[in-house]
């Protein structure tokens, strides 16, 4: 299966998995436990939460598509994070960019209070790679960051990490494994919020981890069973279906974030554009913050909401949505500042993106 590509590997998400029925689709596996046909024998599945077969077609199409050996689908992003941070021994030193998913940080910054781990962050890759010492014990980074979409070279991370004996944990949420496969670069751990690109239609809430650390797999699969944060038959379902088309999305997103791009870059409200060229997300900040909330009431084609990676184009604003959790002050000193606005872009028209962010920016009264 691993020797297909991506497209392929999508496009195949959990067919042919049922030699009893043939079913082509997966079938959703909703009951909780399995009759075993003798004593002290099993059909190798039990009871859901250790395993359950949707779960488990799922979970091949997402090592598969981020080239790992193992992986695990948990009920959300947070979960996955939580899942991954809880087998690290108490006292772990983590060095982590600063730019980073607000529940991550405000997660983090409650372990840290709570005197589990102790955090260092670092506000530029060479920062990063700065920080990195022999005490260090996980590196983690989410490329590109998020909302300023400052881009870490995977590859040379990994290798300073390695070299003092660190661990290196990527969320891979943004770029999806499209774009991006942290793994084959030398990372340690992938992780995503499945709820974004992966599931992209804003119905599943789910998380993943991929590894090739066998070791850390039994560790995580051990206490994932014991605590349960597992991913129901059904959305796992949803989220095979999200799957297939993944490829598909991410090359309509691309394609419509570039053409926003340029207009944004072109408009006279903005100030900055932050796109990578890649994927669909846009971060501007604009000349006049006071005109932010004009600018979201005025959009039609896009919804004012938190979350990406949906077929649908979102417009997000960071300082009161996603990263409330950051103090201002931590916030304004790496950039995210009030003025910064980001977009999600979907798979609509691009035109119509576009003119409705001309309409919304341009603020043109009387026209709505
Ligand atoms: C949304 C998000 C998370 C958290 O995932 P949930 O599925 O919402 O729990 C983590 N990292 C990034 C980059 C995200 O965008």
């Amino acid at each position: 299966m691993t020797d297909y590509k991506i497209d392929t590997l999508l496009a195949h998400a959990g067919i042919n998995s049922d030699d009893r029925t043939g079913a082509l689709v997966s079938p959703i596996h909703l009951s909780t436990t399995y009759q075993h046909p003798e004593f002290g024998q099993s059909t190798g599945f039990d009871y859901t939460r250790t395993k359950n077969p949707t779960r488990l077609n799922l979970e091949k199409t997402l090592a598969a598509i981020e080239k790992a050996d193992y992986a695990l689908v948990t009920s959300s992003g947070m979960a996955a994070l939580v899942l991954l941070f809880s087998s690290f021994p108490v006292g772990s030193q983590i060095v982590a960019a600063r730019d980073l998913y607000g529940g991550s940080f405000r997660w983090f910054n409650e372990q840290e209070a709570n005197g589990r781990f102790q955090f260092r962050y670092a506000h530029s890759e060479e920062n990063l790679l700065a920080q990195i010492t022999a005490a260090t014990d996980y590196v983690f980074i989410e490329t590109p960051t998020n909302p300023l979409m400052v881009e870490f070279d995977i590859e040379k991370v990994a290798t300073v990490a390695h070299a003092h004996g660190a661990k290196l944990i990527v969320d891979n949420t943004f770029y999806s494994p499209i774009y991006q496969n942290p793994l084959p670069l030398g990372a340690d751990v992938v992780l995503h919020s499945a709820t974004k690109y992966l599931s992209g239609h804003n119905d599943v809430l789910a998380g993943a981890l991929m590894t090739n650390d066998k070791d850390l797999y039994e560790k995580l699969f051990y206490d994932q069973n014991t605590t349960g944060p597992t991913l129901s038959p059904f959305d796992a379902y949803l989220l095979m279906r999200g799957l297939k088309t993944l490829a598909l999305r991410m090359e309509r997103s691309t394609k419509n974030a570039q053409q926003v791009a340029d207009f944004l870059r072109q408009s006279g409200a903005v100030r900055d554009v932050y796109y990578t060229g890649k994927g669909g997300m846009v971060s501007v900040k604009l000349l006049d913050e006071t005109r932010i909330p004009s600018i979201l009431n005025q959009l039609k084609v896009f919804t004012f909401a938190e979350s990406l990676g949906g077929v649908e184009s979102l417009i997000t604003y960071p300082a009161t949505q996603t990263h409330a959790d950051i103090p201002a002050e931590v916030r304004h000193s790496y950039g995210l500042t009030d003025d910064l606005l980001r977009l999600s872009i979907g798979i609509e028209d691009a035109d119509d993106l576009i003119a409705d962010l001309r309409q919304a920016l341009e603020e043109e009264h009387g026209k709505i």
